[in-house]
Order: structure tokens, then sequence, then C-alpha cells
């Protein structure tokens, strides 16, 4: 067996695995039913197990659809001055 990767305008990458030299031109998207075209890729031939293949493909996946992201940080309020004149200098 081997994977084979389509890609449909609306929902991305699809991959789906058949006897090696069976891959359609194009297989109808799961999720909308289009034809979705194929794409030409590397083999998976020399990236070892399928553990770390999963983990290569978890990683670059990370890379433009992370699973968690980082909450954006709060700036923290300038301290308030104790007497009133020191609030009326500049600030820079
Ligand atoms: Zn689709």
């Amino acid at each position: 067996m081997a994977v084979y990767q389509y890609r449909c305008a609306e929902h991305g990458v699809l991959e789906v695995a058949r006897p090696i030299g069976t891959a359609a031109d194009s297989e109808p998207c799961p999720g909308c039913a289009n034809p979705a075209p194929r794409v030409f890729t590397a083999p998976r031939l020399a990236l070892g197990s399928a553990r770390n293949r999963a983990l290569i493909d978890r990683t670059e996946r990370s890379a433009d659809q992370p699973a968690v992201v980082p909450a954006p940080q709060s700036r923290r309020a300038a301290p308030q001055a104790q007497n009133p004149a020191l609030a009326r200098l500049p600030r820079p």
C-alpha cells in the first residue's frame, strides 16, 4: 500500500491509501465530494517506523496548524505615582 495525497481547494490535503500504481488523477473530497486533484510528493520510504512518521507529521502540521496557541501577553498597567506631582511628569 502507498499513501497518495490529494488537495481540495476548500478542505486542504487528504490522504488515500491505495496499492502502488493504482492512484487516480483525482479523488472525491470527503468534505464536499468535489474532485480533488492529486499532489505529487516524495515517497515516504526512508522516514523509519510509523511512530517516527507520525512524529514528523505532527511536527510539520504544528508549523501552520498549531493545536495550542499561546495566549497574548497582557500589558501591565503602569504603576500609579504616589505623589500627584510625579503623575504630571512626561512619560517615555
Ligand atoms: Zn473539499
